[in-house]
């Protein structure tokens, strides 16, 4: 809205009086091209007739103004429309861009009369809102499917505690059972409370310089007894980096942890899980390899996305989520940093965190490798 009132004045001026002399829009529609170009969407400034005198500078690329004139048929319709009511009009449209390989997107075109004759379309892309809105259903349904799985299992154990009745091995099996939907429904509830920490606008918030050192000394410590009942011994490299990487501390051991405890998962009982760290340029790595049945290439890239399982029985048998990936996804982001995946069926994986190491302040990059 602020846009239009700026425009309105440019116009009319702050008198009200609009000036009819061609030469004098002419230089107040070549002033305007700056406003349309810093606005976030494609905008133009248009005349009743459907002719741009003035767009921004991706409205041809987005199949809005062809020549020197309004393309969509839409587009011109609801100028009429504007024209006849004399009031600002929109509407949801599919603008196709002929002769570009992107293709036709989606709209939502808005124009506002500036003075008699001239109007201003603004039109917004829809694909991000809408991609957004599918991800979102898409995210509410997986997690009612997950939660329902133990919950039903629940329901069902309750049922045959009470049809048990004084068969006490038969009590004692369910309730065991129950113990363990519990646990899952537990894993579920805190993962997702941890992803909506590590997506939420204040996910920094507690960010210090962190010794890597620390980091992976506290995500060995949480996944300790883990190893243990799998039988898996987890070795930290000699030559473990000392540098130190700007963040949240619970953040960047939740992301280790949660890559040494898939590495203990999967990995068949009695192999070894090696942590290590080394500083590469202005970035310091911090790696998990294992011994386990490595990740087909086909399911390497979607491994991150929520609630992806290369082996659903598998993941449900170790007590798997689905989330842990994509909470490692989203600490990486909020940390510029990244997780890169090296995979060989038979062989076993190498996930590898990779942060920008801190340098200002009072490490000096020689004290961040400590070296
Ligand atoms: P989950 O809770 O199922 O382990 P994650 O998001 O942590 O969910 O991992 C997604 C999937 O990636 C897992 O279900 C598993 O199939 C695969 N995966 C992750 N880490 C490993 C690993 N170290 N070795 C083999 N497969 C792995």
């Amino acid at each position: 809205m602020w846009v239009l009132s700026i425009l309105k004045r440019k116009f009319i001026g702050e008198s009200g009086d609009p000036s009819q002399d061609e030469q004098t829009q002419k230089a107040r529609v070549a002033a305007l091209s700056q406003i349309l170009d810093v606005l976030p969407d494609a905008a133009a400034i248009i005349d009743a007739s459907d002719q741009v005198l003035e767009a921004s500078a991706n409205c041809v690329a987005m199949g809005l103004v062809s020549g020197d004139r309004l393309a969509p048929v839409e587009v011109r319709a609801l100028n009429r429309e504007v024209q006849r009511l004399r009031k600002t009009q929109s509407r949801e449209c599919v603008i196709n861009r002929s002769g570009s390989k992107l293709g036709a997107w989606e709209a939502r075109i808005q124009i506002s009369p500036i003075d008699e004759d001239l109007s201003l379309m603004i039109a917004q892309d829809l694909s991000e809102e809408r991609r957004l809105n599918d991800v979102r259903r898409d995210f509410v349904a997986n997690v009612s499917h997950e939660l329902k799985t133990p919950v039903g299992a629940l329901s069902l154990l309750a049922e045959a505690v009470q049809a048990a009745d004084t068969d006490i091995e038969q009590v004692r099996r369910f309730t065991s059972r129950m113990q363990i939907e519990v646990k899952r429904l537990t894993a579920m509830i805190s993962d997702l409370v941890a992803l909506s920490q590590v997506q939420g606008d204040l996910a920094l918030r507690n960010s210090t310089p962190v010794e890597v050192r620390n980091i992976i000394a506290e995500a060995v410590d949480a996944t300790k007894i883990l190893a243990e009942q799998n039988n898996i011994e987890v070795t930290i490299g000699d030559d473990v980096e000392t540098g130190r990487v700007f963040g949240d501390e619970q953040q960047l051991v939740t992301a280790l942890s949660n890559l040494i405890s898939n590495a203990i998962k999967y990995s068949p009982a009695n192999t070894k899980v090696g942590v290590g760290s080394r500083r590469v340029e202005n970035m310091i790595e911090i790696s998990v390899t294992d011994q386990g049945p490595g990740i087909p290439d086909s399911d390497v890239e979607r491994i991150f996305e929520r609630f992806y399982r290369v082996d659903p029985a598998r993941s449900r048998d170790t007590g798997g989520t689905g989330l842990g990936l994509a909470i490692v996804k989203h600490v990486c982001a909020n940390h510029g940093g990244e997780c890169t995946v090296w995979s060989q069926i038979g062989q076993g994986s190498t996930f590898t965190l990779r942060f920008p190491a801190y340098l200002n302040g009072s490490a000096s990059p020689t004290e961040v490798s400590g070296k």
